[in-house]
Order: C-alpha cells, then structure tokens, then sequence
C-alpha cells in the first residue's frame, strides 16, 4: 500500500484517504500507509457510531465514516469572490480557488462511487455545471476498496450500489486475510490505473485468491441486515403525501439537518455575503445548506416548509422519488450514514417499510 502511495505522490496526486481522527474514520492526506487506519475496525447502528480495535495490521476493515468524497469535490465552504474598498469603489479580487494538483483518493467504497456519479449527474451533466465541482473533480484517480464486511447500517445491496465495485473506478483493491497472510488483490479499471499497476511490484492472482473476494464480498451484501424495497417507490411516496407516518417521524426529528450533512449525494447550498468590522473587505462564500433549516424554504416573505413533518417529509420523497424525476436516478446508495449519524436514530430504511406497510394496510 505504501508504494502505491508513493507512485500517486510522485504523479503529483494530492492523495486523500481514510485516517482515524477524533474517534472516527475521516478523511484526509495520506502521504505513507503509516497515516491509514491500521487495526481498526467500526461498530455501527442507528445513532450510534464507535471505532473499535481489531487484530491484524488491516487497512480497510471498516464502513463508511462521516464524511464523503462530497468533503473534496463539493466542499462545504467555497469562497465564491471577495472585494476590498478603493476609495469610493470596490475592487472584486480574483481569487477563484485552484486546486494545485489533482485528488488521488485511496478506498472509495462501492456506495461512495455510486454517490459520485449521482454528484456528477447533477452538478456536471445537468443544465447548469458547476464549474467548482467540475474543477475539483477533473483528472481524479479513484482506488476503490470493496467491502469484505458490511455496518449494521449499510443497505447499499438493496439500492443495487453494492459492495461490489462494477466500475467508475482506476483501480479495484480487495483486502484479503486467511492462512496465506494479509494481501490485496488489485484489478485495473481504466488505462490510467494499468498504467500505474504497472509501477508497482505485484505478481498474478491465484484462482484461490480471486475465490476468496468472491466469497468476502457475496458475504459482506448476504449480512446486510437492512434493505429497502425500491419496487414502485417513486409511486408510493409520491402518493404518501397525507401519509399519518409523517406526523409519527416528526415527532423526533430534531431537524438538525446531520442527515443531510453526512449524505454523500446531498448538495444543496446556500450563499452567504459577510464583511469585514470596517466594511472595507467583503466576501461571498457558498456552504451547504439542508432542506431541514428553516431558510432553506424561505420564499417571498416566509418559509413554505415550516413543520418538521413538512421537512422531514421533503427530504426522503426528495431523496428516493422526485430525484428519479429530476435526475433518472435515486438520490440514495444505502450508505446508511444518515441512520448512524441522526442522534435520534432515525432510520429512513424503517420509515419506507411503515410507509409501504400503511398503504399495503389501507391506512393511509
Ligand atoms: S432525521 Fe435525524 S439527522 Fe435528520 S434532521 Fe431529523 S433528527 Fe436530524
Ligand atoms: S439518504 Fe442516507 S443512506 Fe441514502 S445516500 Fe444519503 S446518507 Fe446514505
């Protein structure tokens, strides 16, 4: 692992991967396979999140962490310009971030690259671009890590997102344990990662190797212990809109908008303009915003969505039915961090089903 950090270091790649921080898995620079989280593993349920140690100098024994690759392609503070007064004018300074050089991001799961081409639809491909994303994202190289294990939260093979990586990746790495010790099994997904498998030293897969994957990752999607049943969900919630459920989840939801902090395809944003003490130096920075926040459905005097039933209700039939309208896609890849990271452990696999069970039940 380490020489495959070196080799991305010396293409002058800005590599970011997963580092323990604060008791979690974060991501972050990584310049030596010393900075990865070696030896650990997570525990993960509705509103409850630990990092546990576990035997073995493992590197990817874990699931998904707070944060998304969303942290370094759509950030979420942006400075859009700044002006600084010259006598009686201002003067618009020219500072449009650049990046130095371009991410190289070590261990992408199968559910964040499904979460990345679910950005890119939106922010690249529809009718307005986002030229930040678009500059942040360009020449990435992406190693994709699959998932041998899957969290108690993770409902990514109901979502038809994973574990199994099936593309959108340079290269495929699989981490595998057993009697022949710890290895990775590599596998190019684009000329660029062929040619940067070429750099390193490795040697053939065995049978009993690419066997062993086989296994690993059939088993990380046969434990998935949550699901939804996506069949017709674009019509059930679009009919749910009275749905009593509603009134059940606002009840306790916070609104606190952690769901849609930690989600990997939310991108909503706001513009905020600030100044300086003296009203010499002004900025407008763009940072994320939440369909739960008040402001965010301010319109013409007052805000439209002023219920946490009415917010709550916005964001999950955003999420899982008007997004296949908008964008030919589901808004969601069963990542489950919005379930680990809502601090009342509200669960949106849970509330499809008591959507589904009261229509199937005539109660709604
Ligand atoms: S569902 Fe949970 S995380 Fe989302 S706004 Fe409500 S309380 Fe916060
Ligand atoms: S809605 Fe929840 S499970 Fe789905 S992608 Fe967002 S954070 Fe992950």
């Amino acid at each position: 692992m380490g020489n495959l950090i070196q080799v991305l270091l010396r293409r002058d790649y800005e590599v970011v991967g997963p580092t323990v921080r604060d008791g979690a898995i974060v991501y972050d620079r990584v310049g030596s396979a010393e900075d990865l989280p070696v030896g650990w593993t997570d525990e993960q349920e509705a509103g409850h999140y630990r990092l546990l140690p576990r035997e073995g100098q493992t590197l990817f024994s874990y699931s998904v962490g707070p944060q998304s690759w969303k942290k370094y392609l759509h950030p979420a503070e942006v400075q859009l310009c700044s002006a600084q007064r010259q006598g009686e004018a201002f003067r618009i300074l020219n500072n449009e971030p650049q990046l130095k050089r371009p991410f190289a991001f070590l261990g992408v799961r199968a559910c964040e690259l499904a979460a990345i081409a679910v950005q890119d639809r939106v922010l690249l491909q529809d009718k307005f671009r986002d030229p930040i994303y678009a500059q942040r994202s360009a020449d990435k190289f992406i190693i994709a890590a699959q998932c041998t294990r899957a969290a108690a939260t993770c409902f990514c093979e109901s979502m038809g997102t994973g574990p199994r990586v099936t593309g959108g990746c340079d290269l495929v790495l699989t981490e595998l344990l057993g009697p022949k010790g710890h290895r990775f099994l590599v596998k190019s997904g684009s000329v660029l990662g062929s040619e940067v498998l070429a750099e390193l030293e490795v040697s053939p897969a065995e049978e009993e190797d690419i066997q062993q994957m086989e296994v690993a990752v059939r088993e990380a999607a046969s434990r998935q212990t949550r699901h939804i049943d996506t069949d017709g969900i674009k019509e059930l919630l679009s009919q749910s809109f009275d749905h009593p459920r509603w009134d059940n989840v606002a009840q306790r939801c916070l609104t606190c908008a952690n769901c849609t902090m930690v989600c990997p395809t939310c991108f909503c944003t706001t513009v905020e303009d600030v100044s300086d003490i003296s009203g010499d130096h002004a900025e407008r920075w763009r940072r994320w915003d939440s369909c739960f926040t008040l402001g965010f459905s301010y319109i013409h005097g007052g805000s439209i969505r002023n219920s946490g039933k009415a917010r709550y209700r916005q964001w999950m039939t955003h999420k899982l039915a008007s997004w296949i309208d908008q964008f030919g896609t589901s808004g969601c890849v069963g990542c489950g961090r919005c379930i680990t990271w809502c601090p009342v452990g509200i669960d949106i696999t849970e509330e499809v089903r008591a959507i589904r069970e009261g229509e199937q039940n005539g109660k709604s």
